[in-house]
């Protein structure tokens, strides 16, 4: 319901055109939005955050290689040229399909269409002391807040008298060994390498140990065997060392316990797993264990007829995919631009056809010059030419002009300089 004195629909004026609210300007919202620039309807996008994020390139935030500001882009921004689009910064608390409304703590706002493009959150498995202690990195402010952790651990290290404290400060530990954790490995494999002896001489290079821990058999589990072992080989190569079926077990702030054996550290990394952000309100038994929402081949919410949801927070269960599909950009953006088709089609008063995803492989950074790609063929490549590939295809996706132009810029210095762009703790001091 909508507190005293709150503004009707957010203040956001009723017009002749049917309304479309988007809940997340992630990747499948911001696509979807994009793709309704000619249409004819009012869209309105809600999002806790002022901007979207390329959430792939956050692990170089968090190693000191890529500025914030590079990687996020205005929602304001995202249709300038249409005449009836609406941002609002605002998290949705419920959805009332009754009532055809959303709630939020400024009020609610009504639509003829909702889109549930909410994305994914952090799971910590039901681990209090992980969830307390770990840093996950899952927005640019948490991505900011490891590579603060990590370089004012560095400065500790080199204060104190005790050798057993600093080796603790020196070391890094990465739960979870899908992209984000292998990529982020190996960029603090590349900091060991060429920053750490030439910012850090005082401190002994071999005390800063970098442990990845996975808990299934292998590291890329979505990649086929020889991607992972590829990965493996280039990450312990370059110093990392690899646990698999380990799982983390407790985490107080200086010690991660596992199931095998202990890591004395001050920072634990968590890309361990994530869950669907839904939204309350749906009725019982549309969401899955994974927090996901059960929608149907046109991204509509089952049972619901002017409800949709798409990327991270929708389980649609196909014949290739039955368990619904993985929780990637590719099938956000894909989702996000059928959905826009959809909706342009009711307006033509066309039929749609159902979704489908095109799988185009997969690939990851494992450090300088050290590339995998997975083609949907299942044909692996992996060295310096997937490694510019992996430049390119980011580059490319990274949302606005300014920040491809920043983010190459970047890069080139990084990699002829073999230096870090950004080593500075921005963070409040106590003195
Ligand atoms: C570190 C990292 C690395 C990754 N690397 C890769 C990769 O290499 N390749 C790949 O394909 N995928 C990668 N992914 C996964 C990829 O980022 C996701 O699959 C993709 O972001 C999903 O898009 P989405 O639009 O569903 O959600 P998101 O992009 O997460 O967007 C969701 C949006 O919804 C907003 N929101 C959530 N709840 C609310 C609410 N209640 N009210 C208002 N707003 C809300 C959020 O603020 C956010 O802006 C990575 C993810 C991470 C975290």
């Amino acid at each position: 319901m909508c507190p005293k004195n709150s503004l009707q629909d957010l203040g956001i004026g009723q017009t002749d055109r049917r309304r479309i609210v988007i809940i997340g300007g992630g990747f499948a919202g911001l696509r979807l939005a994009g793709g309704l620039q000619k249409s004819n309807y009012q869209i309105v996008l809600l999002d806790r955050k002022n901007h979207h994020t390329f959430q792939h390139l956050l692990y170089q935030v968090a190693t000191a290689e890529l500025e914030a500001g590079a990687i996020a882009y205005p929602l304001r921004k995202v249709l300038k040229n249409h005449p009836d689009y609406h941002f609002r910064m605002v998290r949705v608390e419920r959805i009332d399909p009754a009532r055809n409304s959303v709630v939020t703590r400024y009020g609610d706002l009504r639509y003829d269409y909702l889109v549930i493009a909410t994305g994914a959150e952090t799971h910590f498995f039901g681990m209090d002391s992980v969830a307390r202690h770990a840093l996950p990195m899952k927005t640019i402010a948490e991505a900011l807040d490891i590579k603060n952790r990590m370089l004012k651990n560095l400065e500790d290290a080199l204060l104190t008298p005790d050798a057993d404290e600093r080796r603790t400060l020196a070391t890094v530990v990465i739960a979870g060994g899908g992209p984000a954790g292998v990529e982020t490995a190996g960029a603090f494999a590349d900091f060991k390498r060429f920053v750490l002896p030439r910012d850090y001489p005082d401190l002994d290079p071999n005390l800063f140990k970098i442990y990845l821990i996975e808990l299934l058999p292998r590291l890329l589990a979505q990649m086929s065997e020889e991607a992972s072992e590829s990965a493996e080989t280039y990450l312990k190569n370059m110093g990392v060392e690899v646990f698999t079926e380990t799982r983390i077990q407790n985490y107080d702030g200086h010690t991660v316990k596992t199931d095998k054996t202990e890591f004395p550290a001050r920072l634990l990394l968590w890309t361990g797993g994530i869950s669907g952000a839904f939204i309350d309100g749906l009725g019982e038994g549309l969401v899955d264990k994974k927090g996901r929402i059960a929608a149907d081949r046109f991204c509509r919410v089952n049972g619901l007829e002017n409800i949709y949801a798409l990327g991270d927070v929708v389980h649609m269960a196909t014949e290739n995919h039955p368990e619904g599909h993985p929780q990637l950009a590719a099938v956000a953006v894909q989702q996000g631009e059928y959905l826009a088709g959809h909706f342009l089609d009711i307006e033509k008063g066309r039929k749609s056809k159902p979704f489908r995803y095109t799988d185009r492989g997969m690939m990851a950074n494992i450090g300088r010059k050290k590339g995998i790609i997975e083609l949907e063929n299942g044909r692996n490549y992996k060295g310096f030419i997937p490694w510019i590939s992996w430049l390119a295809v980011h580059l490319f996706f990274l949302a606005g002009f300014g920040n491809k132009l920043k983010t190459f810029a970047t890069w080139a210095w990084i990699y002829t300089s073999r230096d870090m762009a950004t080593p500075i703790i921005l963070e409040k001091q106590d003195d």
